[in-house]
Parts: structure tokens; sequence; C-alpha cells
């Protein structure tokens, strides 16, 4: 009995399935990852043997490749949340774990690419925690 995993974008349009494991979780620190998510990093589990189903908006999401690499997107044209993808080049299912609405039951494989990551991405388990938004 495969794990089945539920997730959508923001705005609600594109909702899908994957039926399977994750085999790697990886914090990709690369500036490449960091332009994708606007933020320090990409966090993306990958599967060689789940199933991606699009039970919604599958017309609405888009793939973006970066010209002369591998490095791909896919998101909703709606909203811009990120989506999962089919690697072209390769087995690998991708599936961005925030795009996610069931739980994720496993710890990120590894933080990769950390030689690029942001100049202000050192210590970050140090900084003041809220619990909510600042008041
Ligand atoms: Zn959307
Ligand atoms: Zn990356």
């Amino acid at each position: 009995m495969p794990s089945l995993h539920k997730g959508s974008c923001q705005c609600g349009a594109v909702r899908f399935e994957i039926a399977g494991e994750f085999e790697h979780f990886f914090l990709c620190h690369c500036g490449r990852c960091r332009k994708d998510t606007g933020s320090a990093h990409a966090a993306n589990l990958f599967s060689s043997q789940a199933n991606l189903t699009w039970l919604s908006g599958e017309k609405l999401v888009k793939t973006y490749r970066v010209p002369g690499s591998r490095h791909e997107k896919s998101f909703c044209t709606e909203c811009g949340a990120a989506m999962p993808r089919q690697q072209t080049d390769g087995a690998m299912l991708v599936v961005p774990a925030g795009s996610l609405d069931t739980p994720v039951n496993r710890r990120p494989t590894a933080h990769i690419a950390m030689a690029d990551r942001a100049d202000w991405d050192n210590g970050l388990e140090t900084v003041r925690k809220l619990e909510g938004m600042p008041g």
C-alpha cells in the first residue's frame, strides 16, 4: 500500500496526488533555487518510482528551464506557486515540499550547494524565533 500525498497551489486551481515513497529530500542553496523561491533554499522531495496525478488545473502548470542548463521549475501560471515536475532529463519526480498539504513524514536528507548559499545564510538556527507574525 503506497503512501498517498496530496498537494495544491496557492490559488487552489491546481491540485494533485502523488502515490509512492520519496527517496531524497534536499534543501538546495544554489543560486538558481534561490531565484526560484526568492528564499534561502529550495526544499524538494525526489522519487524515482512515485506516480503524479493531476486532479485539476494541469493546463495552468508551466515548466521553465533555465537556458543552457538542466535546471527546471514548474509553477501555477495563475498564482506562481511551485508545483511538482517529472524531470525532462532523468527519471526523478521532483516535488516542492511546501506544495504538499499532507504531512511530510521524513527529515531532509541534506543541505546541498552550501558553497553557493546567500551571504546572509549563516547560523540561521540562532536567529530569534517568533511563533506568529511580528506585532
Ligand atoms: Zn495557483
Ligand atoms: Zn539548486
